[in-house]
């Protein structure tokens, strides 16, 4: 594909690698010529202030100063992603005995889930790049992240997910249109799938594959979102559910660029990644003291997080090793506990991954892991709406009654 030399991705100058350091120019590449290595974006940072961001646009574009996106970003129809609530969660805190907690909600995403946030950025930067349509493998949430974004551009979009996937899932991602394809594999299958065919289709942007280095730089504004709302300082520690480990590799990044910018007081903080147990690679990988990770065959209900082979599980490992973190894993019946804990302590209805992420809280709070006097953020990444099976074996009203005070007064409900 021909890159116009023009290409105007705001502050980001070039692609790195992130294993030997080549350096090449913008544009549609995401590995190494020299290694194979994940290429990384690098940046040169003009004025980033406080007041400039504040007075930016209450969505991710506030910080589009920080991302490898157009200077005029907002004035294009997008998704708008971001500035999601930062909760406040006491009630939760009491419950697991720790002092100061956090629950960053990001199911108030358009498409109720933090994928909308590196979507959004793939799409500007793909337009930018001159690809005409926005695809994906998915594990779900990318799907309707995907589907909902180019709709909204008015371009195509052509979505891969495993046929296995929850129905709520499935729904949310064809009522949008676009192509959208159920694969008769797991999500590893549907990945090698969509590198297959991003080698083939040229104009394609799959956002996680081809494009990967732009998409995993949106997860930072949940990084920068944290620290503003906290008003503009990092927490103590910090709990972060782990797919292919891109979330919890870039909030870190951005936690960096604040303090190097200044724009947040230079701080230790300790970074913990959550999986659950069925497919947990890279925490398996950090209890024994490895660098690599091990693929395995993913066997869970948190669907979200089930990816085998994780694209940036080494890195995990270096963040939380750097930063004194660790990589906790949690069944699904714990799953099922911490999304029910949740909603029953704070109102909040996270999807499989949010359990994942409180049950592992809860863990690294019992094992002693976790400093309980330290404050504390953690990750709810999606809406339990999107996947209700989880729960639906284990809630129910509490009674059943007829139209009648009598019957109000024999169910014992006062
Ligand atoms: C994709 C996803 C994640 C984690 O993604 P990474 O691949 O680790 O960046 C977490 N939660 C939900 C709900 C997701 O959909
Ligand atoms: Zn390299």
């Amino acid at each position: 594909m021909a890159v116009t030399p023009a290409v105007d991705l705001g502050p980001a100058t070039a692609l790195t690698c992130r294993e030997c350091g080549h350096t090449r120019d913008l544009g549609p590449f995401y590995a190494c010529e020299e290694c194979f290595g994940p290429l990384e974006i690098a940046y040169d940072f003009g004025d980033v202030s406080r007041a400039g961001i504040e007075a930016g646009p209450r969505n991710i574009w506030r910080y589009r100063g920080l991302l490898p996106v157009p200077a005029a970003v907002a004035e294009t129809p997008n998704t708008e992603p971001g500035l999601t609530r930062l909760v406040r969660a006491d009630q939760l805190a009491e419950a697991l005995g720790l002092r100061r907690l956090w629950v960053k909600d990001d199911s108030g995403n358009p498409t109720h889930s933090f994928k909308d946030r590196v979507v959004a950025v793939a799409l500007a930067a793909a337009r930018e790049l001159g690809f005409k349509v926005l695809a994906c493998p998915s594990t779900g949430n990318l799907a309707n992240a995907v589907a909902a974004a180019a709709a909204r551009a008015g371009i195509r979009s052509a979505v891969f997910v495993p046929s296995d996937l929850e129905q709520q899932k499935i729904l949310t991602t064809a009522v949008y249109g676009g192509t959208f394809v159920t694969v008769d594999g797991n999500y590893d299958d549907v990945n090698r799938l969509a590198s297959e065919i991003a080698g083939e289709q040229e104009d394609w942007a799959f956002v996680n594959v081809n494009v990967r280095p732009y998409y995993a730089e949106g997860s930072k504004t949940l990084g920068y979102e944290i620290a503003e709302q906290l008003g503009w300082r990092l927490p103590d520690q910090i709990v972060i559910p782990v797919a292919s480990g891109s979330q919890l590799t870039k909030i870190d990044k951005a936690f960096q660029e604040l303090i190097k910018l200044g724009l947040v007081e230079d701080k230790p903080y300790r970074v913990f990644g959550a999986q659950a147990t069925g497919c947990s690679p890279v925490a398996a990988a950090f209890k024994q003291g490895h660098d690599v990770v091990r693929p395995v065959k993913p066997d869970t209900i948190a669907k979200s997080l089930a990816i085998g082979n994780p694209a940036d599980g080494p890195y995990v490992l270096d963040v939380v090793r750097r930063t004194g973190g660790a990589v906790e894993d949690v069944s699904d019946e714990q799953v099922v506990e911490g999304i029910r804990l949740l909603a029953r302590t704070e109102g909040v209805f996270g999807e499989t991954a949010g359990g994942v992420t409180v049950a592992t809280l809860r863990k690294l709070t019992e094992t002693g892991a976790l400093d309980p006097e330290a404050e504390t953020v953690i990750i709810n990444s999606g809406d339990g709406l999107k996947t209700l099976d989880a729960v639906a074996p284990v809630v129910a009203p509490t009674a059943n009654i007829a139209p009648t005070l009598e019957a109000f007064r024999a169910a014992g409900l006062a």
